[in-house]
This record gives structure tokens, C-alpha cells and sequence, in this order.
């Protein structure tokens, strides 16, 4: 991790990465084009970047559910040819199972993990406690508010036990003060287990609260502009001048929202 001197291997590494989408008739749309950096064990980095510039294709490519067309992703020095259960996903949608309640939901991904009924079922009741809805545990997704089914989201997440949470605009489906409420226990939670975590956003003061480390890209093709070590002490004081320092340094580097790369030919 940043600031320490004990050498680590990093936990995931994207290596001269190209990702081309082929359409059927129509040119190919090339999403990511010579994308490279590494993610230490137990570091928040996030993607942030123009829309359409290709940061849920990164983070697909790491889930394993995307191949590269060219390059390489690996983690834990290993190639990733699919999903695993090293990497858990926490999408802006929830994904969750409306047939299932939340108990059923957080459990889901455990039958596959040989654990025995008790344990499931203590692993399912810590997981509910760690994200604050023991009490909602026999409700079913349709009861619960944008919040909460992201909660249960993150706890059907964590529930597996992974090294790595992939987390694609976690937070961009609820309410301004309940998306602070989230950040706020996503924090808590990576200091109790120190998972390392890929996180996109288009919000740059998210980006700046959250993470040890911001790659900043830029679209058609996707490509990596910048890697922006984030130095500020936790918790994050959102008024600091050195904290509105690195939001207008972002600002100004990603542009408006909405504006896109005025690059028509792919530069390959
Ligand atoms: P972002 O998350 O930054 O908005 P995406 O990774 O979703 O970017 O998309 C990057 C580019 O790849 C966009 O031009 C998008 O339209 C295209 N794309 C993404 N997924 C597919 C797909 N399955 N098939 C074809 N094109 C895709």
C-alpha cells in the first residue's frame, strides 16, 4: 500500500490492454486501447473518466467478464480467463433476485463454497449486521429503498469473502445524502477488512473522498491519462483546501460532464 516500505506484489495488474467491441456491419468500437497500471493488496483506486471512455469495460475485464482482445489481466499473478471468487462485483443496478429476500440475496453466491448451513447462515447474519439490516433480513428487495438494496448488494458482496470488490457506480441510483451515508460505511468496512478495491464513479469528489489513488482517463479510444495519488489524511475533510485542490485538478482534467473526446479516428 501507498506510504509503506514493505515491497507487496500487486493484486491486480492490467498490462498494455486493448479491448475492441465488433459490431455486426459497422466499424468495431475500440473501448480501450494500450491501458496499463496495477492495484497494490489493500488499495482504493478509482476510474474515473468521461462517459463511454471505457471504465465499466475495465472493470469487467478484471471480474473476468470481458476478455482483452490484446494485453493481459492478471491478479494475484494469475491470468483471469473468467469470474472468480476472489473478485465480487457491486453494481449501480443491485442485480439483486426479487424472488429471494435479503437473507436469501446475501446468501446466494455461499452454496457454491461448500460451507455447511450454519455457516452460511452466521456468514449471512455478520454480513446483514456489517451493513446495518439484520432487521430487514426477511424482507424482499422490492420493500427496501435504493440505499438499502445497495446494502444488500454489498453484503451478497462481501458474503464470499473476496480479496477484490469491483464496484461500478456503486452509489449512482440513490439520493445525494444517503450516497454519503454509503461512502461513509464503504470506508468503515475496507478499514475492518482491508479488501482492495477497483471503484468507478463520474463523481469527482467521491473519487477524492474515497480513494488512495484516481486513474484518470480519456475517451475514443479509452485510454489512461493520468495516475493522481490521493495524500489527504482519513477521514477527509471535504472543505480542506488541499481536498477542493485535487477536486478542481480532476475537474479540469475529465471537463464537463457529458463532454466527450472531439478524437473521431481511433488513434492506433
Ligand atoms: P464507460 O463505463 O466509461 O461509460 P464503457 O466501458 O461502458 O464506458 O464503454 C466504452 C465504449 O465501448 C463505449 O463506446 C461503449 O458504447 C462501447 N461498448 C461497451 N460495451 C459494449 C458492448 N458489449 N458491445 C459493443 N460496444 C460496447
Amino acid at each position: 500500500m501507498s506510504g509503506t516500505n514493505v515491497s507487496t506484489r500487486p493484486v491486480i495488474t492490467v498490462d498494455e490492454v486493448t479491448k475492441r467491441y465488433e459490431s455486426t456491419g459497422g466499424e468495431p468500437t475500440h473501448a480501450l486501447v494500450d491501458v496499463s497500471f496495477q492495484v497494490e493488496p489493500g488499495e482504493f483506486v478509482t476510474v474515473i473518466g468521461p462517459s463511454g471512455c471505457g471504465k465499466t469495460t475495465l472493470v469487467r475485464l478484471v471480474g473476468g467478464l470481458e476478455r482483452p482482445t490484446s494485453g493481459r489481466v492478471s491478479v494475484d499473478g494469475n491470468p483471469v480467463t473468467g469470474p472468480g471468487p476472489d473478485r465480487a462485483m457491486v453494481f449501480q443496478e443491485y442485480h439483486l433476485f426479487p424472488w429471494l429476500t435479503v437473507r436469501e440475496n446475501v446468501g446466494f453466491g455461499l452454496v457454491e463454497q461448500g460451507l455447511s448451513e450454519s455457516e452460511r447462515r452466521n456468514r449471512v447474519a455478520s454480513m446483514l449486521e456489517l451493513v446495518g439490516l439484520s432487521d430487514r433480513a426477511d424482507a424482499y428487495p422490492k420493500a427496501l429503498s435504493g440505499g438499502m438494496k445497495q446494502r444488500v448488494g454489498l453484503a451478497r458482496a462481501l458474503a464470499v469473502d473476496p480479496a477484490i470488490l469491483l464496484m461500478d457506480e456503486p452509489f449512482g441510483s440513490v439520493d445525494a445524502q444517503t450516497r454519503r451515508h454509503l461512502q461513509r460505511e464503504l470506508l468503515q468496512i475496507r478499514a475492518e477488512t482491508g479488501k482492495t478495491i477497483l471503484f468507478v464513479t463520474h463523481d469527482i469528489e467521491e473519487a477524492v473522498a474515497l480513494s488512495d489513488r484516481i486513474l484518470v482517463m480519456r475517451g475514443s479510444p479509452g485510454r489512461v491519462r493520468e495516475q493522481l495519488q490521493i495524500d489527504l489524511p482519513r477521514p477527509r475533510d471535504r472543505t480542506d483546501p488541499a481536498f477542493v485542490e485535487y477536486t478542481e485538478h480532476l475537474l479540469e482534467l475529465v471537463g464537463p460532464p457529458g463532454r466527450q473526446s472531439t478524437s473521431v479516428r481511433p488513434e492506433l
